[in-house]
């Protein structure tokens, strides 16, 4: 997998210099935009079930709180890096902007991997990154949610650590949480949900109806399964999706030619999004390599895991018949096949408001813990369905206006409402 050769961060600069210049922003304001504006790098000592005591560094960056209090995920990964939460932190600050939400830009990041901590190691981790940062979270200042290999109890164990040196009740201090413990109904569905909120908007704009098209995923942890649960409900067909093996430490697509059957791979897949081979092939699933979802003769591509995976050494392998490059996971393509996409003629619908619905849903849950009064599953859908849509129309419709690519044109308003809060404030 080509992860370590592109730099996210590097990657996420340049896609913001590139618009900078377009719109001709002044040095202060880029030198402000295009870094975190705090970087907080800790330690965590965590007891082990052996009596041991394992340290584990961690991040939290806050990368521009202009618009609202800082937002963004908590990712647990045993290669995370610096660069990687900082670029993180930078595309959260955009994706708030694109759907406007009053939120700003933040990510955190433990450099773990769970599959090998036991579930009270887990709970110590959570904790002690909580009391490590207590003094720069909360519900006015930055808040978290779950991200890659983190989930719902995670929030909730740094929930109750915070609440416990706070001495009070702070349900907006972190979202993603348990339903019936602050979380919003619909949250667990809302990236993958958006992300088929949008890309139905596109098919409807480019007039393809949805049950014609077919679609191969990358991963299938939290938002490749709702991504594909929905886009089969609405008549798509998922001919391959890819995921990683922990037991054999390498990724595998399982392939069904005619049509993959979403909720019978969702029965045979672990919490990690990990696909058991041995009963996918007794279910007559084909399993190729971790990277053939990629060079499949698809309408649509969800890249829906990692980071750098779409790069101009793999690009020809994508099939002539790609009409879309859906990118549900964040920085899945590296800056220098943006052109190719463009030359190919592939429509893309870039991550940051593609993957949008994650965090428009966190900022309900948040409206819903400060009101304590919480919303019906149809509600909270209906009013995620309204604030991608519109976010995607006002994408498509400057990109159609101004003859831009899409990532630009969602970078060009993303940036301009986080300059115009930056200008508003005075800061430069
Ligand atoms: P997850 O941990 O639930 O799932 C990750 C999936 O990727 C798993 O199925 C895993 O097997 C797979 N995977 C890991 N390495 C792989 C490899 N080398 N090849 C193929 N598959 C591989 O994570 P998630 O929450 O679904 O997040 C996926 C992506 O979406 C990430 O980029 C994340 O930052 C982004 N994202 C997540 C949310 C959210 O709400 N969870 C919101 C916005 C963006």
């Amino acid at each position: 997998m080509p992860t370590t050769a592109y730099n996210p961060f590097e990657n996420a600069q340049a896609q913001f210099d590139n618009v900078a210049e377009y719109l001709k922003l002044d040095e202060g304001m880029r030198e402000l935009l295009r870094q975190p504006m705090v970087e907080m790098h800790f330690a965590i000592p965590v007891k082990m079930d052996d009596g041991s005591t394992k340290v584990f560094r961690a991040f939290r960056f806050r990368h521009n709180d202009a618009r609202g209090p800082a937002k963004g995920g908590i990712r647990f990964h045993p290669h995370e890096t610096a660069d990687t939460v900082r670029a993180l932190s930078m595309w959260m600050t955009w994706k708030c902007a694109v759907v406007d939400i009053p939120l700003g830009g933040g990510k955190g990041g433990v450099i773990c991997d769970p599959h090998n901590l036991s579930r009270s190691e887990q709970e110590r981790l959570c904790r002690g990154y909580v009391r490590q940062l207590y003094k720069q979270m909360g519900p006015n200042s930055d808040v978290p949610a779950p991200d890659v290999m983190t989930n719902a109890q995670h929030m909730l164990w740094m929930m109750d650590e915070y609440e416990t040196i706070a001495g009070g009740r702070y349900p907006g201090m972190i979202t993603g949480k348990p339903v019936g413990m602050g979380g919003s109904l619909g949250r667990t569905e809302a990236t993958g949900f958006g992300v088929i909120f949008v890309l139905k908007d596109l098919l409807r704009c480019l007039d393809i109806p949805i049950e014609s098209t077919s679609a191969s995923l990358q991963g299938f942890g939290n938002v490749a399964e709702y991504t594909a649960r929905m886009f089969t409900e609405l008549g798509g067909k998922v001919i391959a999706v890819s995921c990683w093996n922990q037991s054999d430490k390498t990724a595998y697509t399982f392939k069904k030619a005619d049509g993959c059957d979403i909720p019978q791979l969702v029965e045979i897949k672990d919490s990690f999004g990990s696909i058991d081979k041995e009963k996918a092939l007794a279910l007559g699933y084909e399993v190729l390599p971790g990277d053939a979802w990629l060079s499949q003769d698809v309408d649509i591509l969800i890249p829906a895991a990692l980071e750098n995976q779409i790069t101009p050494a793999v690009f020809p392998n994508i099939s002539e018949k790609v009409k879309i490059l859906c990118e549900a996971a964040n920085g899945p393509t590296t800056p220098d096949c943006d052109e190719l996409i463009k030359n190919r003629g592939i429509m893309l619908l870039p991550d940051f408001l593609t993957n949008a619905g994650g965090v428009t849903c966190s900022y309900f849950e948040q409206v819903q813990c400060n009101m304590n009064y919480f919303w019906d599953k149809t509600e909270v859908l209906e009013k995620l369905e309204y604030s991608m849509t519109k976010a995607f129309r006002a994408v498509y419709e400057l990109s159609k206006e101004k003859n831009l690519y899409m990532r630009d044109a969602a970078y060009i308003i993303a940036i301009n409402r986080v300059a115009d809060a930056v200008r508003l404030r005075g800061w430069a």
